[in-house]
This record gives C-alpha cells, sequence and structure tokens, in this order.
C-alpha cells in the first residue's frame, strides 16, 4: 500500500457509498465520525491515531495544497446574504484555501464545503471560523461584564450555549476567548476580556475554554477554541488600539501570559497571534512567544492563526522590508496559519525554494491544522454541523434566553445604595425611566455580537414595564442623546421627573464606543448625559443611575451625588429584564467588578496589584507617591460590588502560623449575612509576600468563593493554599516562592478586606 492510501481510499469510498447507498453511508458516516471524536479530557493534538491518519495525507499533498491549508480567508457577507468572491471559490476548489471565516448557516457552509471536498484532489475539508465572543444568537453579557459575576459555573454554560448554536449554524471554531489583560480603560477591547487581573482571568480563561469545547472535540455541539490575543495585547501604549507594547519579562509571565497559558492548559485547540509588537518584536513573527514559550515551555500541539492581515502588518511595524519577508519571519517564529493577509499564499513557495524557510516547518504548520480537522470529526463526516434540523432547533430557545438572562443577573454590580433606595417598590404611583439607553435595543447586545438580533433584545423600558402591575404609571423620555451635545430633550425629561416618584436615569457608552478600534482619551460619560443627571438630580427626587458601557467610567460627581448607581455593562438580548429584577428585588445584586474604576483619566494606569514604592503614599508628607490634586485611590476598587444585604467578616483563622514548602494550608473566615436579604457574596482571598528577591506587589489575588447565604445565616469559607500559589519570577528569573513574611487578607473587595500573618519556612 502506497502512503496515504489508506485515507485516500477510505475517503473515495464513503463518496462513493454515500451517492450509491445513502442509508449505509450514513452509519458507515456515524461510525467514523465518532472514531475521530476526542476522548473526554485529551487535549487537542494528544492523539496518535489522528496523527497517523496526519501523517499519512501529508505525504501525498502537494506543496501549493499544503500552503493552501495554511491559508484563510474571510467570505465576503452582507446584509443580503453571504456570498464569496468568485476567486476565493475557485482557490477553495483548487486546495488553496484551509479555513474561511465569516461563513455562516448550514446552507452556505454546506455550499462551501461542497467545494472544497468534491473539488479538490485530496478532499480535504475547510474548517469554518468566526468571531462567537459573547454569544452567537442569543447573546450574553460582554465578556467583561460576565466575569462581574465571578461565577466560572455560569461563564462556562454561556460559552457552552454559544457554542452549541453556533455549531448548529456550521462553524466549527470561534476566535474566542480573548484573555488579554487589560489595566487601561481607555483601550475599548477591554469589554473582550476578563479584566485586570491574571488569576481571575486564568479561571474565566480556563472556564470559556471548557465551555466551548465541552472536552469533546468532535461532537457536533462543541466548537475549537481560540485563545487570543497572544501576546500582551492589552498593554498597548496609552490605551491606543494596536499601539505598541513594552514590558519587562517578569511583569509578561506574571502579569500578562497566565490566562493565556490557562487556555492552553484547558486544552484549547488554536491561538491567535496579536497586532501589537511586544518589546520590539510583533508578536506575529515573534519566536519567544510563538516557539520558546507556547510549544516548548507550554507543550502546546494546536495550531496559531494570525489576526487579520497581521502578517502583512509586519512590514509597517518595520521590522521586514516586505510581505515575503514576513511570510518567513511568521513560518520561523511558529505561525501555522495566516489569516486574510494571502502571504504564505503568494510567497511561501518562493521563500522555500530560496531556502528562507524549511518544509519541515511548512509539513508541521500543516500537520497541526489538519490535526484539528481530524479531530472535529471533519474527515469522517464534512457535513457533520450542517443539520438544518439542529440549526432550527437549537437557536435562542426558551432555556437559552433564560441562561442568558440569568447571566445577566449575576453580570449587575451595585455600586452605590445610599439609604438602601434599591431596590424599588414594585407598588411606586409614577416611575419616571428617562436617558439616551433606557429604550434602546442595539447597543444593549454589545460590540461583537456575532448573529446578535437586537430587535429580540429587552431594552430597559420593556423589562421594567412587563414587571410592574399595571397599577403603575410607567412615562419615559430619553432626555438626550449618547454623544452630541443637545439640551433640546432636557426639559421633557425634567416635566416627566417632576410628575414622578422615582426617576431611573440609563446612561453610559454607545456600543461602537468599545470594542475593536475604540479607544477613548476621555472615558467620562459621552455628550450631555452627565448635565443631564445633573438637571434630574436637582428636582430632590430619587435618582438611581443605571450605567451601561463597555469599560470603567469616570463619573466622579454622579459616585459622590446620585444616592443609587447600577453598573450594568452590556448585557445581552435579555438585558432589560436582568435589570429590572434587580432594581425591584426579584434578584439581589451579587456583581463584583473585574477591573479598578479610576476617578479620572490621569490616575491611568490604576490597578489593585500596585507595588509598594519607596515612598508610599502619606497624607502629611509631601515627598511621598501621590497627586497634587487627587487621592490615590480608585473610584470603586477591583472586585467592589455591593448587596441589598449586609455581610460581616470575621477575623481570619490559619491552621498553621508557619508553612512548610510544598504543604497545604488553610485560611477561614465567617461570614454572616447580617441583613435582611438572601444574598450571595464573592469571598476574595489575597496574599502579600512581604521580602523578595524582587520586590512583591500589595496584594495579589488568589481565591475566591461566591456563597449563598439567607439573612442571619453564618458560613464558614476556607481557602486551601500551598507554597505553589506563592511562586514567582525571582531575581534570576526562575519560578519559585522564597521562605519569609507574608500576609493574608480575606475581604468583599480588593481593598476592604481582614488580614493575617503567616510565615514560609
Ligand atoms: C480582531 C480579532 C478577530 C479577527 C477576525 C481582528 O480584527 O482583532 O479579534 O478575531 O479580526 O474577525
Amino acid at each position: 500500500m502506497k502512503n496515504g492510501e489508506n485515507y485516500s481510499t477510505n475517503f473515495k469510498n464513503y463518496l462513493r457509498m454515500q451517492r450509491l447507498f445513502k442509508p449505509l453511508a450514513l452509519i458507515i458516516i456515524v461510525i467514523t465520525a465518532a472514531s475521530f471524536t476526542i476522548d473526554r479530557d485529551k487535549k487537542p493534538g494528544n492523539n496518535t491515531t489522528v496523527d497517523r491518519k496526519v501523517d499519512s495525507l501529508l505525504k501525498m499533498m502537494t506543496l501549493k495544497e499544503k500552503i493552501g491549508q495554511m491559508t484563510q480567508f474571510t467570505s465576503d457577507y452582507d446584509v443580503t446574504g453571504p456570498t464569496m468572491r468568485q476567486g476565493y471559490k475557485d482557490d477553495i476548489k483548487a486546495g488553496r484555501v484551509g479555513s474561511v471565516f465569516n461563513a455562516l448557516g448550514t446552507k452556505y457552509t454546506r455550499e462551501l464545503q461542497k467545494l472544497a471536498v468534491e473539488n479538490t484532489r485530496l478532499h480535504i475539508p475547510l474548517i469554518f471560523g468566526y468571531d462567537v465572543i459573547h454569544g452567537y444568537k442569543t447573546i450574553f453579557p460582554i465578556s467583561l461584564g460576565e466575569t462581574a459575576s465571578w461565577d466560572t459555573t455560569a461563564i462556562e454554560q454561556s460559552a457552552r450555549i454559544a457554542a452549541t448554536e453556533a455549531s448548529a449554524e456550521g462553524l466549527h471554531w470561534t476566535f474566542a476567548p480573548m484573555v488579554d489583560i487589560a489595566r487601561d480603560p481607555r483601550w475599548g477591547r477591554i469589554m473582550e476580556g476578563a479584566g485586570e487581573d491574571p488569576f481571575l482571568g486564568s479561571q474565566v480563561a480556563k472556564a470559556r475554554v471548557n465551555g466551548f469545547q465541552n472536552h469533546q472535540l468532535g461532537a457536533t455541539n462543541t466548537v475549537v477554541a481560540c485563545v487570543k490575543h497572544y501576546a500582551a495585547y492589552g498593554a498597548a501604549q496609552a490605551g491606543r488600539d494596536y499601539n505598541t507594547t513594552d514590558m519587562s519579562e517578569r511583569t509578561l509571565r506574571e502579569v500578562y501570559l497566565p490566562p493565556y497559558h490557562a487556555g492552553v492548559e484547558a486544552g484549547a485547540g488554536t491561538l491567535m497571534s496579536s497586532f501589537n509588537e511586544l518589546n520590539g518584536v510583533p508578536a506575529t513573527g515573534n519566536k519567544f512567544l510563538l516557539t520558546d514559550i507556547l510549544r516548548k515551555e507550554w507543550g502546546f500541539k494546536g495550531f496559531v492563526v494570525s489576526d487579520y492581515t497581521s502578517v502583512n502588518e509586519m512590514v509597517k511595524h518595520g521590522i521586514v522590508a516586505n510581505e515575503k519577508e514576513a511570510g518567513e519571519l511568521a513560518l520561523n517564529a511558529g505561525l501555522d496559519m495566516d489569516m486574510q493577509g494571502a502571504v504564505y499564499y503568494n510567497y511561501l513557495e518562493k521563500s522555500l525554494a530560496e531556502g528562507k524557510v524549511t518544509i519541515q516547518q511548512i509539513d508541521e504548520a500543516v500537520r497541526r491544522i489538519l490535526r484539528i480537522k481530524f479531530e472535529l470529526g471533519l474527515f469522517g463526516d464534512p457535513y457533520k454541523f450542517c443539520n438544518e434540523e439542529r440549526e432550527k432547533n437549537s437557536i435562542m430557545t426558551k432555556e437559552n434566553l433564560a441562561a442568558a438572562k440569568e447571566i445577566a443577573c449575576k453580570s449587575i454590580v451595585l455600586l452605590k445604595n445610599d439609604h438602601q433606595l434599591l431596590p424599588l417598590q414594585k407598588n411606586i404611583k409614577t416611575l419616571a425611566v428617562i436617558g439616551p439607553l433606557a429604550n434602546d435595543k442595539q447597543d444593549l447586545i454589545g460590540s461583537w455580537s456575532a448573529q446578535g438580533d437586537y430587535t429580540k433584545c429587552t431594552s430597559l423600558l420593556e423589562g421594567i414595564k412587563s414587571l410592574l402591575p399595571s397599577s403603575t404609571e410607567v412615562l419615559y423620555t430619553k432626555g438626550c442623546n449618547i454623544n452630541d451635545d443637545s439640551t433640546g430633550y432636557f426639559q421633557e425629561a425634567l416635566d416627566i421627573a417632576g410628575k414622578s416618584d422615582v426617576i431611573i436615569i440609563a446612561v453610559g457608552e454607545a456600543a461602537w464606543m468599545s470594542g475593536e478600534a475604540a479607544s477613548r482619551s476621555d472615558i467620562g460619560l459621552p455628550g450631555v448625559q452627565e448635565q443631564l443627571v445633573k438637571e434630574i438630580q436637582k428636582t430632590g427626587k430619587p435618582v438611581v443611575v443605571v450605567l451601561m458601557n463597555g469599560r470603567p467610567l469616570t463619573i466622579p460627581w454622579i459616585a459622590e451625588n446620585v444616592p443609587a448607581i447600577l453598573e450594568t455593562w452590556f448585557l445581552g438580548t435579555r438585558a432589560g429584564d436582568a435589570i429590572a429584577d434587580v432594581l425591584f428585588g426579584n434578584y439581589n445584586p451579587s456583581g463584583k467588578l473585574p477591573v479598578t474604576f479610576p476617578r479620572s483619566i490621569g490616575q491611568i494606569p490604576l490597578f489593585y496589584n500596585a507595588k509598594n514604592t519607596g515612598r508610599p503614599m502619606e497624607p502629611d508628607n509631601k515627598y511621598t507617591s501621590k497627586y497634587l490634586d487627587l487621592p490615590n485611590t480608585p473610584q470603586w476598587p477591583f472586585g467592589f460590588g455591593l448587596s441589598y444585604t449586609t455581610f460581616s467578616y470575621s477575623d481570619i483563622k490559619l491552621d498553621k502560623q508557619k508553612i512548610k514548602m510544598n504543604e497545604p494550608f488553610h485560611i477561614s473566615v465567617t461570614v454572616t449575612n447580617t441583613g435582611k436579604y438572601k444574598g450571595e457574596e464573592v469571598v476574595q482571598l489575597y496574599v502579600r509576600d512581604m521580602v523578595g528577591s524582587v520586590t512583591r506587589p500589595l496584594k495579589e489575588l488568589k481565591g475566591f468563593q461566591k456563597i449563598s447565604l439567607k439573612p442571619g445565616e453564618a458560613k464558614e469559607v476556607v481557602f486551601t493554599l500551598t507554597s505553589d500559589d506563592l511562586k514567582f519570577y525571582d531575581i534570576a528569573m526562575k519560578y519559585t516562592c522564597e521562605p519569609g513574611d507574608f500576609k493574608v487578607f480575606v475581604g468583599t473587595n480588593s481593598s476592604d478586606v481582614k488580614e493575617a500573618d503567616f510565615i514560609l519556612e
């Protein structure tokens, strides 16, 4: 038998049988597909049967076909439906495209898949990718908002549902989770990630990968995850998208890399390289990132796709003279697939002929890509994700919509609640609902909302009206626009405010103000919204501000003067219902900020896990680290969020004062619900290493637990740590922990904590 004949004969038989004897073929498909389904908990790339099949196929491939597998093009997608440029179709037929993105729907993906499978010499199926970031058609809260739930089970579930819907529409691969740590809220893409903290970010990365892949690549209701944007894209200087990042290797490894690593550990099948340069080398051509760390240190076996034309952009970065060299740099660094830029497509043959890259490098990239296609079961049945029946029944189901509402409720953060203004009584006589976002739907599904249909989203006004009895009169006006300077609607707003017992004002950003290419130099409320709030506040009536936004906002006046404030991000399809539930006490808010809210843009970057400095702030000592015109403290710290009930924390108990290396130790507190409502609390644990061979942050999150308590109920919360949790990169860049004094903190947010001391021996 010739090399590869095994695969080829099987496939031809499959096609023949499908034509001649459909029912029998179906059984064979099922059996074949089942044999390609990855065992639970087996990471992609760790399957020797697949490796054998890949190798036998690879041996049959021409150079052009190999480069084809390394090439990805977007479908032209417009309002009337997807179309593909003729040239691309020819490329698919010629086996010169391995992946297509932005093509969806069972009908269209089947059509394209047919082109690949039936026309190419080796019948290699396409892999279809798409940005399914926070839901596919049922839209969940933006990722930053969802992280505020600190509920990794709920986060995993939302990714699971997104995967179920996306895969039912012919998709195999999501460009998510986005796990970039972001300490600068000017950066618009902060909304796509999990905020500022490496520990929380890693837990969320893991939950999302597990949700998408469900440990079962090849099951038709899962999609391959793509951990992005590797690496340190969120550290763009001045918060300006695509800008340079420059940092020490220690900061890179301690702060920025952990969530990518967590995604890889969870078994993500793919990674996306980022647009930015890191310490002088663009990530897409960065061997240190793509090979030394990712492959050699972390043992990643999946494939890496570039970001959109990020290979070509290395010319503009100024690291190569032309696109051909860009392709060489990328492949030599370890980049497997070129998204949209056609650099591999145009130049890689020439580069090989010139000896600038090797056939072994090309083979390895192709191997990695084919492996994922095999693991998805696409060779068994290239149309297995194109089931029209499933497509009809899986999208926006009652269950999916219910889950979207539950997760939306969990993502809301109560920032302020003076005199327990919230929850509001349901028997209010007259209620004013004001603000440019009060009856909005389009913005509420947020940026990167995939196939989300905003007309199906519940606005805040609709949510409130459907919850309140008909005896309550609900008056509405928008009051102003989100982002212009017209005050023409103010009077109408003041009129209805004057007639009402309580006023709810929904203000914030438009969805387009965060996400990609949406950095802002001023992160206050845009337009005249703050002015509107000030005017309404002058009525002296009780005012609740509902914020909707994709990033932390600087709103010092509102923080100071308005009695009740809810942070609701962009909550997705069920936004309005969820906010109404919280406003009127059907759900007691439990969200906690995954990112610091600064008082002023001048404080940025501001994050909780900062260093002490040699001159930590002393109020009466000018020559200490502070501002002349602002306190150092944030408006709201990382981990902050109130509840309608109150919780008290006991002192911390440690089972040992002296900890031995590698021996677990336990830290416990008793948390009591001291208020009137049943509520959930996220109990947070932080650690500080007092003296190190390099200085350590003032606090680092090392654990959290979300507990539920009835009024009067108390629970002991126990955390188990080992010396492993105290590791960092020491002066010699060794990942280790050093004996000495530590502090441990437990509390309701990163600044309001109890503390205790221990010694690591
Ligand atoms: C974004 C990626 C995205 C890709 C494909 C790029 O512009 O940076 O996050 O996955 O487009 O849509």
